[in-house]
C-alpha cells in the first residue's frame, strides 16, 4: 500500500537585480496618445525641430505623457532610470518640470535621476546656457548634459567648460550625448578626460552612445582605452 508522507513545502524564488534603463527621454513620449510618426531627417537640427513640433502639438502636458511612460516601465520591473529632459528656450524648463513631477510621484516604485538635456545645442541656441544654470540652481536636476561639442555645437572648450563650471559648481554629474565619429569624436573624448580629471569628476561623467568607439582603436588615439576608463562610464 503507497504511503504517502507529507513533505515540508518549500516555496522557491529567484531573486534577480532590478532592471535599470540608464537613457530614456521620456519628455518626448506620446505614450498613451494617438501615433505620431516621424519625417525623416537628415541632422540633428531636424529631429530637434520636430522634438519642439510634437511639443506645440500635444494638448496634454510632459508629466501626463512621462507618468503614462514611466508608470509602464515600472509595470514590467523597471526600479531605476535616467531620464534626460530637454531644456531649450523651445521649452523652458517645461520637460525638466514635468519629469520632476512625474519623479515624485512615483518615488514608491522608482529612482528617478534627471539630466537637463541641451538637444537644441549649448552655444548654437542662445538662452539654453542661462536655463541650464537656472536648472542647476532649482536642485531639482542631478546631472547636466551636452551634445556634440564639435560636431553640432562647433564649441568645443566653450560647451564643455561651461557643461563642467555648473557640474562643479552644484555638485552634478554629467551626461554627454556623444553621436560624432571619426577624430571629431575623439578629440571630444579627450577633451572631457582631460576636465573629468581637473575636477576630479571620475565616476560621475557618463558619455552616451559613443558610435565613434566600436571603430576606434588605440592606434587612432594619442590615448588608450584603460586611460579611458579611469576618468569616465561611457
Ligand atoms: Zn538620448
Amino acid at each position: 500500500m503507497l504511503r504517502l508522507r507529507a513533505q515540508p513545502f518549500i516555496e522557491a524564488r529567484v531573486m534577480l537585480p532590478t532592471l535599470v534603463n540608464a537613457h530614456i527621454h521620456p519628455d518626448k513620449t506620446t505614450w498613451g496618445g494617438p501615433w505620431v510618426s516621424r519625417r525623416p531627417a537628415t541632422d540633428i537640427a531636424g529631429y530637434s525641430e520636430q522634438d519642439a513640433e510634437l511639443f506645440r502639438s500635444q494638448g496634454r502636458s510632459v508629466a501626463e505623457r512621462a507618468r503614462g511612460l514611466m508608470s509602464h516601465a515600472v509595470t514590467r520591473g523597471t526600479r531605476a532610470m535616467r531620464a534626460h529632459a530637454d531644456v531649450a528656450p523651445a521649452y523652458d524648463l517645461a520637460c525638466v518640470e514635468g519629469v520632476a513631477a512625474v519623479r515624485q510621484q512615483l518615488r514608491h516604485a522608482l529612482d528617478v535621476e534627471i539630466v537637463a538635456f541641451p538637444q537644441h545645442g549649448v552655444i548654437r541656441t542662445p538662452g539654453t546656457a542661462e536655463l541650464l544654470d537656472e536648472a542647476a540652481r532649482t536642485g531639482t536636476i542631478d546631472m547636466i548634459g551636452g551634445i556634440d561639442p564639435i560636431g553640432f555645437d562647433n564649441a568645443l572648450d566653450e560647451q564643455l567648460d561651461l557643461l563642467f563650471d555648473l557640474a562643479d559648481l552644484h555638485a552634478l554629474g554629467i551626461d554627454i550625448h556623444l553621436h560624432d565619429r571619426g577624430e571629431a569624436s575623439m578629440e571630444a573624448l579627450r577633451a572631457v578626460i582631460d576636465r573629468t580629471r581637473a575636477l576630479s569628476l571620475q565616476g560621475k561623467v557618463t558619455v552616451s552612445h559613443v558610435f565613434c568607439l566600436p571603430t576606434s582603436r588605440p592606434a587612432n588615439s594619442t590615448r588608450s582605452p584603460p586611460s579611458w576608463a579611469s576618468s569616465t562610464s561611457p
